[in-house]
């Protein structure tokens, strides 16, 4: 088997200073690569150009929506995969750290009150049905009974009942998966961005940062909305762009919704403590972290629309995060062509909290020369460039809504 990875670690020189694998970004993707890769023995340093794991990975709402498994899709492969791994995370990250990152079956409901938005939603329920997630058609009553503070403002033209939907507090999974990191030998430095590369046969020698020069057998780039900039330094080009999104936080002194409610691109999602998140706005504004009076009008709007009850809640706070949105709105997995050690994971868009473990597992089986239990062909890196041809991916994931 061949690896990425060589079996050492030293401080070369007083200058150049060394480890097996480095991850380039602290978010929910690299995170979640580093704990993968010291989960096999790599010893793994990550650096973050601040706090780690504070923002888009923070700022998401945490819905991990159902995912079919017989799919030949590699994107809806990579769901299923991920969806498999969270509950056995959710579990291992609590036995080893002592923190419950929330995870839970609570099931959605997916709502329609335009006759755009049944059409859209019929066929998300049949490409559904195609790949064996179970989503039924919910009646009136049906919807009154499971959720009787559900009451839509301007009536209903359809409602479907997604019962494995699943959701995690993801804002405890970050702390959980930052303590499993340390457990596991992962050297995080916060603070440190990556400025440039230096780069020496085919292969990444330095990641020059105003700490130091870090050296690693193996780099792998993990920074989100901000990736583009980086890999234009290695000379590839990534169609990565921020795209905001505003969640506001109410909360009640009891639950008053059990299911994650979703229509068209809006959602709810009830956590046990009363508190509901209401998300979210789609801004292009580039990195732009700052939050709106018409987004927040926008979502109160939606969520008062839906359940009249939330009026009585409380504002408890708002805040927004920078999605990395793609072109063809798929992740890029995978190593840089040119260069012998580097590999790059990001663009996970809307799913990257949903994403993060499959990513974490096929890009550390990629890194240990391992052939990825998906096809990462579709992802690769280059693969928006010229001179490469265009892949032959399906854009009909996802089959339910996303964060
Ligand atoms: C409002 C909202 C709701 C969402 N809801 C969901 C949801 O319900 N379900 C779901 O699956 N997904 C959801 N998402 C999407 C998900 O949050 C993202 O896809 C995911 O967090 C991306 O993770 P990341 O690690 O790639 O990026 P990030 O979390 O943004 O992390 C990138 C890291 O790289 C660091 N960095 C940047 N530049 C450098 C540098 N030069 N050197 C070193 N470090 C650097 C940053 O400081 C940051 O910590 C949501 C996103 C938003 C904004």
């Amino acid at each position: 088997m061949a690896r990425n990875c060589r079996s050492f670690d030293c401080v070369d020189s007083g200058t150049v200073s060394m480890s097996e694998c480095l991850v380039v970004g602290g978010g929910v993707v690299g995170l979640s690569i580093a704990y993968e890769l010291a989960g096999r023995g790599r010893r793994v340093r990550v650096i973050d150009a601040a706090q780690p794991g504070r923002e888009a990975s923070w700022a998401g709402a945490g819905i991990l929506p159902p995912a079919g498994s017989h799919s030949d899709e590699p994107l809806e492969q990579l769901a299923a995969l991920s969806n498999r791994l969270h509950a056995q995370w959710w579990e291992h990250l609590r036995d080893d750290t002592g923190i419950d990152n929330g995870f839970r079956r609570s099931g959605a409901i997916y709502l329609a009150r335009s006759a755009t938005e049944a059409r859209a939603l019929q066929t998300l329920a049949s490409v559904a049905h195609r790949r064996h997630i179970v989503v039924e058609p919910l009646s009136q009553e049906s919807l009154r009974e499971i959720e009787p503070a559900v009451r839509p403002r301007g009536g209903l033209e359809a409602a479907y009942y997604a019962p494995t939907e699943c959701q995690i507090r993801n804002p405890r999974h970050l702390k959980a998966l930052l303590v499993g990191c340390a457990q596991r030998g992962v050297e995080v430095l916060p603070g440190t961005p990556a400025e440039d590369f230096e780069i020496r046969d085919g292969r990444i020698e330095v990641v020059v940062t105003p700490a130091g020069r870090l050296s690693a057998d193996t780099v792998c780039i993990t920074t989100g909305a901000w990736s583009g900039a980086l890999a234009r330094k290695l000379g590839l080009t990534l169609e990565i762009k921020p795209i905001r999104g505003q969640i506001l936080l109410l909360s009640q002194p009891r639950p008053v919704l059990s299911h994650i409610i979703n229509e068209s691109s809006r959602y709810l999602v009830p956590r046990p403590d009363g508190r509901v998140l209401v998300g979210s706005t789609e801004d292009d504004v580039g990195f732009d972290r700052s939050t709106t009076a018409q987004g927040a009008g926008d979502l109160l709007h939606f969520a008062l629309g839906l359940v009249p009850e939330l009026g009585n809640s409380q504002l408890e706070r708002s805040w927004a995060g920078l999605r990395p949105a793609t072109v063809d709105g798929m992740p890029y997995l995978g190593r840089v062509p040119s260069l012998d050690n580097a590999f790059i994971a990001a663009g996970h868009f809307r799913g990257g909290l949903q994403l993060s473990t499959g990513t974490a597992v096929v890009m550390s089986q990629l890194i240990d020369g391992e052939t990825p239990e998906v096809d990462l062909s579709v992802f690769r890196v280059d693969r928006l460039s010229h001179d490469s041809p265009a892949p032959q991916a399906s854009k009909t994931r996802p089959a339910v809504s996303l964060g």
